[in-house]
């Protein structure tokens, strides 16, 4: 086919690769960039001109082939790559363990120990006492017990990767019985009976959606049974005309066919939420108390730490899951171990947990003290804003996030922002991409902050961010 005379004028224009590099060099803001991204970004932004002309594209002119048009599209272009892509952002969206906002902030003292740990030699796998090699699990298995009154406990790198491992120790082609009430899927595709066949486990469902009962369990059991699993309902709620075992039923029924019982909490706590008016979330100590020989639960969600998953249990089990090759490939690294550590170090006084431990402060933070964080952030908004942005101080409710406490909502003060000239879609956009970005939320026609989960050290650079906005859009 022929080309046309418009696309071949313009791909005559296109200049070279060599050319554009060339006039890079007289250019100060090309210095710092690596050369490798400097030729990969030139002849992207090249390639890319020349596909557009191709395909007839109508908004390609000459103008669009200059140098200078050249230059400025490679300079954007190199900013890009070169920006990194991790970045700390504001949570502004009230959920306070938001799994795609990097779910639990870490406490001052795990920050720290994590930053030492990360940057010296450490004990890691030494023993100081003996001089000799050690285990790098000692280092929270002893507190671990501590706080949960557990014989023995294993830290390994997330919690979908600790019940899998026990599965795979405690079931391999053995019958796991379950309630259908508890085949459970959380977020990233981890899902119970998924997780159990990759295992080895046989999954054995028993029961109904909404009622399941201990003759289920008990009528299921045969010879080739080998585990009794319960799973915490973490990010639902069956309500209505329900019915499940409790653990200390299916701790009765495993003794009485010599059966291991497992449950996993998914966000475990070592706190009792009730005494703060928030919902009761089974602890990790009552579970261990009841008798389950293991419990699994993860180190990012209301237990505040670095992601992690945590398993307490009976020696000889926990013994058997240590030995298992797959322990290995989960293993915790040893600034997860640093930071686990300092924060289960918090534990041993609640008060301080509750204060040091940032998901913990946010959950339990009194209603007064999230007015005050609003009302400071409204005065500086009002006052940049002037008539064109109007700004409400109302009452939403929060939500604790990270498939924990499903039903539980948190009364929050919440700034609703609307503009004149800019829509509430335009306001996320321009916030999410704000240095750094800030994530709310829309609702009806406002951008929503919720004033929960913002620190107060950030009122500042949401400030800032809102100054930006009404210069430029
Ligand atoms: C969240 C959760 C998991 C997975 O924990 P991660 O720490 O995200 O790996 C497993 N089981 C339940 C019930 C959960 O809620």
């Amino acid at each position: 086919m022929k080309l046309n005379d418009r696309k071949q004028r313009l791909l005559r224009s296109l200049p070279g690769v060599d050319h554009i590099l060339e006039l890079t060099k007289t250019i100060q803001y090309f210095e710092t960039v690596p050369r490798t991204v400097l030729t990969r970004s030139i002849r992207t932004v090249v390639e890319n001109l020349r596909i557009d002309i191709l395909k007839d594209h109508h908004d390609i002119t000459e103008e669009n082939l200059s140098d200078p048009f050249i230059i400025e599209s490679v300079k954007n272009f190199t900013q890009k790559t070169l920006a990194p892509k991790l970045l700390r952002t504001i949570n502004a969206t009230g959920v306070v363990v938001h799994t795609n906002l990097g779910r639990s902030l870490l406490a001052a003292d795990a920050l720290e120990n994590l930053q030492v740990i990360a940057g010296k030699y450490s004990n890691l796998e030494f023993n100081l006492t003996k001089g000799e090699r050690g285990s790098r699990y000692s280092a929270v298995e002893g507190i671990l017990c501590e706080i949960s009154g557990a014989e023995a406990a294993l830290a390994v790198n997330n919690n979908a990767g600790a019940v899998l491992l026990c599965l795979e120790t405690i079931a391999k082609n053995k019958k796991v019985i379950i309630s259908r009430g508890e085949l459970v899927e959380i977020g990233g595709s981890f899902r119970i009976p998924d997780v159990m066949a990759k295992s080895g486990g046989i999954l054995c469902e028993v029961g109904t959606t909404n009622r399941t009962h201990l003759r289920d369990y008990e009528s299921a059991i045969d010879n080739n049974t080998g585990l009794l699993l319960k799973v915490h309902q973490s990010n639902y709620t069956v309500v209505g005309f329900s019915a499940e075992v409790c653990l200390k039923d299916l701790v009765d029924l495993g003794e009485k066919y010599q059966l291991p019982v497992m449950e996993d909490l998914g966000s475990g706590t070592f706190i009792d939420f009730s005494k703060y008016g928030l919902l009761k979330e089974p602890t990790v100590q009552e579970s261990v108390a009841t008798g389950a020989d293991v419990v699994t639960f993860s180190g990012d969600k209301l237990l505040g730490g670095p992601q992690a998953g945590l398993i307490v249990g009976k020696k000889d089990i926990i013994g058997q899951i240590k030995k298992n090759p797959i322990t290995r490939a989960l293993r915790i690294d040893k600034m997860t171990l640093a930071a686990l550590e300092s924060t289960l170090r918090l534990y041993r006084d609640e008060d301080v947990a509750i204060k040091a431990i940032p998901t913990l402060r946010m959950l339990t933070l009194p209603i007064k003290q999230v007015k005050k964080k609003a009302q400071q952030l409204k005065k500086r908004l009002d006052k940049i804003g002037g008539s064109r942005m109007q700004i409400e101080l109302v009452t939403l409710t929060s939500r604790a996030g990270g498939g924990s406490l499903p039903l539980l909502e948190l009364p929050s003060l919440c700034l609703e922002i609307k503009m004149q000239d800019l829509s509430a879609n335009a306001i996320e956009r321009f916030l999410r991409h704000n240095s750094p970005p800030i994530i709310g939320r829309i609702y009806e026609d406002f951008f929503v902050m919720d004033l929960r989960t913002i620190q107060e050290d950030e009122l500042p650079l949401i400030e800032t961010a809102f100054k930006r906005l009404l210069e430029k859009a």
